[in-house]
C-alpha cells in the first residue's frame, strides 16, 4: 500500500497520520491473508526500529475500531487481522490451511435481520459474518497427496 493511500484511509477516518500505523496498515495491505499481531511486529521492526510488541496491538486495535482493518476469528483463539480493500458490504471465506481469505459479495442476512427485527420488536443495525474452511487450492493440494 502506498504511503498516500494509507494517510487519505486514516484521514478520512480522522485518525492521526503516523509512520506506524501506516507501515501497519502496509504490511497488512501487501496480503491476501490474515496475519496474527507477532507476524505484523516482525515484518514491521526493521523498517520501524524500536517498537514494542504492546503497541502494535494498540495500533491494530485502534485500526480496527475505526474499520481500516477485520479481526479474523480462529478456534485457536488467537488474534488475527486483515486489510481488505474491498468497501463494500461483504463478508469473508478464510482458509484456516494457507489463511488466504476470499471475499464473499452475497451476503444473505437481509431476510433473517428482518425476522429477527419483527420478532424481538427491535432493530438490527450490523451483523459480523465470517466463514471459515479450507480453500480450492488447499483442498486440491490435499487431494493430490492422498493419490
Ligand atoms: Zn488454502
Ligand atoms: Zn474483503
Ligand atoms: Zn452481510
Amino acid at each position: 500500500m502506498e504511503p498516500e493511500h494509507s494517510a487519505a484511509i486514516l484521514k478520512q477516518l480522522n485518525l492521526k497520520v503516523t509512520p506506524r500505523r501506516q507501515e501497519i496498515m502496509n504490511c497488512l495491505g501487501g496480503e491476501r491473508s490474515y496475519l496474527s499481531a507477532d507476524e505484523v511486529w516482525n515484518r514491521v521492526k526493521p523498517k520501524l526500529g524500536s517498537i514494542g510488541l504492546p503497541t502494535v496491538y494498540r495500533i491494530l486495535d485502534e485500526l480496527a475500531v475505526a474499520g481500516v482493518i477485520t479481526r479474523i476469528f480462529l478456534s485457536d483463539r488467537k488474534q488475527y487481522y486483515f486489510l481488505c480493500a474491498n468497501q463494500g458490504h461483504h463478508h469473508h471465506f478464510v482458509c484456516e490451511s494457507c489463511r488466504r481469505v476470499e471475499d464473499v459479495e452475497q451476503c444473505g442476512l437481509d431476510g433473517v435481520s428482518r425476522d429477527i427485527a419483527r420478532r424481538s420488536g427491535g432493530r438490527v443495525t450490523s451483523h459480523i459474518l465470517q466463514i471459515n474452511g479450507v480453500c480450492g487450492t488447499c483442498c486440491q493440494e490435499h487431494a493430490e497427496v492422498m493419490l
